[in-house]
């Protein structure tokens, strides 16, 4: 089967697929949506350092090239690496990533050449995320949105007619730096009061760690302390939620989506989260159309199913072109 090769790389692990894909019919109509034809993931190991990151990465993909050359008899086609941090999407340079100790790794080039050549896409992670939410999960069809995930951090992809925005210098979507309590707690950008630093799943478990004397405790268990209607955590939970919902109608203000879709950690409380935040939402918005606010669909796959597709998008320029 055609296939390509997909890697998330994440601050502690690696997701890794060897997605099927479908060569685009040439009558134009939309090719099926990939399946995920084998799965894997390993740590990223940050810890051994920036250069022992990448060789995972190239070991990895490696290893993906030859299963997948010996269970369909041809090797991959293309391949597609999400990465976090500051991504020259063009040029296929990993430019920042804070947390690998990245500085301008020319990841899709060393990925190429270790894959004998093949066409290889580079993405940031949450727009990879985001392009696979837009076209086959919880926006597909919708001309604008914008995906969140509620992580470690918060970032934000932005869906424009079937594509990502990444902005001028591959910066857009950081929407959890927008400053939400000027006199907030410090964030690790410099500012203070960033949205990341009170609704991110971290700083909820932070919050709630603090609140129940649990050094360990985290944003789950905060949202299971909701549930049983603890008052400490109601409290935590809400701060979290207004936090959020003031950064949503910044974000909505400003771009009008068509749908507004919530995943990562905190997205796994459900409608512990989701209705509080929506009538949160409401009650701020004064003129904005109110979108749907929805959770993600497809999970922590988002990112190897993005992967997927920008490595398909690659074939399909080549039969075009
Ligand atoms: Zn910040």
């Amino acid at each position: 089967m055609r296939h390509v090769i997909a890697l998330d790389v994440g601050g502690t692990g690696i997701k890794a697929a060897l997605v099927g894909t479908e060569a685009p019919p040439s009558d134009g109509t939309p090719a099926r949506p990939p399946v995920l034809l084998h799965e894997a993931r390993r740590p990223t190991g940050r810890e051994r350092g920036p250069e022992a990151v990448v060789d995972t990465i190239l070991d990895f993909a490696a290893e993906l090239r030859d299963l997948g050359a010996q269970r369909y008899g041809l090797p991959a086609a293309a391949a597609g690496v999400a990465v976090p941090g500051i991504i020259d999407e063009a040029d296929g340079t990993a430019v920042y990533a804070a947390n690998l100790g990245w500085r301008d790794v020319p990841l899709r080039a060393l990925l190429s050449e270790r894959l004998g050549g093949v066409p290889v896409a580079l993405g940031h992670d949450v727009r990879t995320g985001g392009l696979a939410e837009g076209r086959i999960g919880a926006g597909k069809g919708a001309d604008r949105f914008v995906f969140l995930p509620l992580g470690t951090g918060i970032a934000a992809a932005i869906g424009i007619g079937g594509r990502i925005e990444a902005g001028a210098h591959g910066s857009a979507g950081e929407i959890g730096h927008i400053v939400v309590r000027p006199q907030g707690a410090p964030c690790g950008c410099g500012q203070r009061g960033c949205l990341e630093t009170l609704a991110s799943a971290s700083a909820v478990g932070r919050a709630w760690a603090a609140a129940c004397g649990d050094p360990d405790a985290t944003a789950a268990d905060a949202a299971k302390a909701v549930e049983s209607g603890d008052p400490r955590a109601v409290a935590v939970w809400q701060e979290a939620v207004d936090a959020l919902a003031d950064g949503l109608v910044t974000c909505l203000t400003l771009l009008d989506p068509r749908t507004l879709i919530i995943g990562g950690g905190l997205a796994e409380a459900g409608d512990t989260l989701f209705a509080p935040l929506r009538e949160a939402v409401r009650r701020r918005v004064t003129f904005q159309p109110l979108p749907p606010i929805v959770p993600a669909a497809l999970g922590d796959a988002a990112g190897c199913l993005g992967a997927g597709l920008l490595a398909r998008d690659l074939l399909s320029t080549e039969v075009t072109a």
